[in-house]
């Protein structure tokens, strides 16, 4: 005997159980998106390297040391995608959804990096995000930001909490960068190899260090929000106005950046504290120079992904989601009786299709039929016995109640069951 394969480490099966959780964020996105008329994009799960390479810059971690790349038959360099924005600019480019009015998309989906798996953090991991292209203003930073809030109220989230930055501009940025590469290479010695390494290819990622002592001299450096131009502190002031007309509530975190490049103006991040050290559920930010680096005219763009895992966790976590009801096993013994139920059971679900009906396989006697309808969940055993069969009749019996065994004709059953699945 060969042993089992299994799964790679940090690719995760979401089991039956667990899927409602999926489905209940899933649905409530998809609803949200609808009320602020973001029309969903689906894009291919492998790009061009390039794609990825261009828009989110080879000194960040997810080109330099997350993707997941590898040459094609024909010797062509493609990535499983590690986030969704990449694609969907290339996208809108190639398919002439932009320079027009205003486009709001989303998208769900897998995505793929190669880091440490760990609580929280895996190699296939799945986001939702929205992307919302043609509006320079601040306004549409506090579209995307409400639309975000409005999530969360709707999943019961309360607790989470938004942190907001301003970037500048791309000018402002480098003039930025510069500042504090010399501020943090002053301070050389006491910096650890991964730090120093990052002043030199990327320091503004040293902003977000884990490490106490990063943290702590951090405290003295230059700040970004300093370096601002006139334009960019209006903006980002614009934000904020907004956010407080709509009781939206944020902190100002001046050492939020965002660990991709083609970030600018706002920035931002949804964290909880319930989930240990992977507390970031949703980040984004604008990105006004994305599409020129993917080979466009420039052209506006703001958006979002929020992690599917850290939130589906929020979600168990609450723990107050039943399971869908499983309405009615169809029991069925005796001459004819597999016929019978097999034509019930597709007149009933063509009839109803809200209906959630488990058909007896396997034969068995009726109580072992019985033991399995109990085992099903079902509130109701619908029973097909040789009797029945021969009447035209079907029985209702009531497995989590003691309402009293019903006999109907077989054609009342349909209107019957849908009043049924009515009431509950
Ligand atoms: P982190 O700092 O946690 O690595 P990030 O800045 O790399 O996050 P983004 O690229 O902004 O993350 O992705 C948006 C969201 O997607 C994150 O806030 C997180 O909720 C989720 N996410 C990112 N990477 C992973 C992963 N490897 N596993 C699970 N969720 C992830
Ligand atoms: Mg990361």
């Amino acid at each position: 005997m060969t042993t089992p394969i299994r799964s790679i480490r940090g690719m995760h099966d979401i089991l039956p159980e667990d899927v409602c959780h999926w489905q209940v964020l899933e649905k409530a996105a998809e609803q949200v998106f609808a009320s602020s008329n973001y029309a969903q994009i689906r894009v291919p799960l492998l790009e061009k390297t390039e794609v990825f390479t261009r828009a989110i810059g080879s000194a960040t971690d997810v080109v330099s040391k997350e993707m997941y790349s590898f040459a094609d038959r024909n010797g062509e360099s493609l990535s499983l995608r590690p986030e969704g924005t990449a694609g969907v600019v290339r996208a809108v480019l190639q398919n002439g959804l932009l320079y027009g009015p205003v486009r709001r998309l989303w998208y769900s989906g897998p995505m793929f990096r190669y880091e440490r798996p760990q609580k929280g953090r895996s190699r296939q991991f799945h986001q939702i995000g929205a992307e919302l292209f043609g509006a320079p203003g601040p306004d549409a930073d506090a579209e995307v930001l409400a639309l975000g809030t409005r999530l969360w109220s709707r999943l019961g989230l309360t607790d989470l909490r938004l942190e907001i930055n301003s970037l500048g501009t791309a000018a402002e940025r480098r003039a930025y960068r510069e500042l504090l590469q010399s501020f943090l290479r002053a301070h050389q010695a006491e910096l650890d190899d991964e730090t120093n390494e990052r002043v030199e290819r990327n320091p503004l990622r040293v902003l977000d260090s884990k490490n106490p002592q990063v943290i702590a001299l951090l405290e003295t450096a230059p700040l970004l929000t300093d370096q601002l131009g006139a334009a960019s502190r209006d903006h980002y002031q614009n934000v904020k106005r907004y956010l407080d007309l709509l009781g939206i509530g944020y902190f100002e975190n001046p050492r939020l950046v965002r660990g991709l490049d083609y970030y600018c103006h706002t920035v931002f991040e949804w964290i909880t504290d319930e989930l240990g050290a992977q507390g970031t559920v949703c980040a984004g930010g604008r990105y006004d120079s994305l599409v020129e680096l993917q080979g466009g005219k420039p052209w506006p763009g703001i958006g979002f992904a929020m992690g599917k895992e850290r939130l589906v966790e929020l979600l168990r976590q609450k723990d107050d989601m039943a399971p869908p009801v499983v309405h009615a096993y169809l029991v069925a013994a005796g001459a004819g009786s597999t016929e019978s139920a097999l034509k019930l059971a597709y007149d009933l679900r063509a009839g109803s299709p809200g209906l959630r009906l488990v058909n007896n396989l396997n034969g068995g006697s009726f109580k072992t039929q019985f033991k399995r309808a109990d085992r099903s969940g079902a509130s109701l055993a619908l029973v097909l016995g040789e009797e029945e069969i021969s009447n035209g009749q079907v029985a209702v019996k009531f497995l989590r109640s003691d309402e009293a065994q019903l006999t109907l004709d077989r054609d009342e059953v349909l209107d019957w069951i849908r009043t049924y699945i009515d009431s509950i």
